[in-house]
């Protein structure tokens, strides 16, 4: 098992996305949170199989995985950030536990994952739009970590069939990125759920 705070720096250490496109939610999940995510799921035996990446962006949470040995699959809708998480995985030396694909997540092909790790869109571009996520873990895994605003819990448990029997709140913070932003910067609460189906 590698160290968490090792698995911290090698995620701090990966490309982010080139040119973010507003409407897909680009934003790379930043190390210390993937790091907790995956440390939890680690502590759950939940990284022993096969773990999907859903909405993979430019691979932080699938390359993490790679590293406590999982095997992995990351899709993502966006060709770009794909070929960016392929590179990632190759400077963090788990290619060969890694594959990366197109795919947009509401028809997934992708069958028989253990455990998906994911951090959705949160729909405030587009209303909703982490629903298609919840709906295709639910269709695929066993178990989810999925990161969610603040608050979710009531409507993440109400949405899947199954329980969010761990999990974390943290804080982010999201940098200046698209014309529409007026702050520099803009710190929000969310909470990592461990979904059980
Ligand atoms: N999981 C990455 C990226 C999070 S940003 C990380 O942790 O850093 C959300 C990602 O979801 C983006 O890369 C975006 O391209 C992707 N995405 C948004 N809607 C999608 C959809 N319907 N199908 C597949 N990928 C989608």
């Amino acid at each position: 098992m590698p160290r968490r705070k090792e698995v911290e720096m090698a995620l701090q250490s990966l490309r982010g996305f080139e040119d973010p496109t507003a409407c897909l939610e680009q934003y790379e999940t930043p190390a210390p949170l993937a790091s907790d995510l995956l440390h939890l799921a680690w502590s759950h035996g939940d990284l022993e199989g096969r773990v999907l990446d859903m909405g993979c962006g430019t691979g932080v949470l699938g390359v993490g995985a790679a590293l406590y040995n999982a095997r992995v699959v990351g899709v993502d809708a966006d060709a770009e950030a794909l070929r960016t998480a392929r590179s990632n995985a190759g400077a963090a030396g788990v290619s060969e536990r890694t594959d990366w694909l197109r795919g947009d997540v509401s028809s997934l092909a992708v069958t028989g994952a253990d455990t998906v790790v994911m951090n959705p869109p949160f729909g405030a571009q587009q209303s909703g739009a982490d629903r298609p996520f919840l709906s295709a873990a639910e269709r695929v895994a066993e178990t989810a970590y999925t990161v969610h605003n603040q608050g979710s819990l009531g409507f993440v448990e109400a949405f899947v069939d199954g329980n969010v029997t761990d999990g974390f709140e943290t804080r982010v913070t999201l940098p200046r990125r698209f014309g529409f932003h007026e702050e520099d910067e803009r710190e929000i609460a969310v909470e990592v759920y461990r979904i059980e189906f």
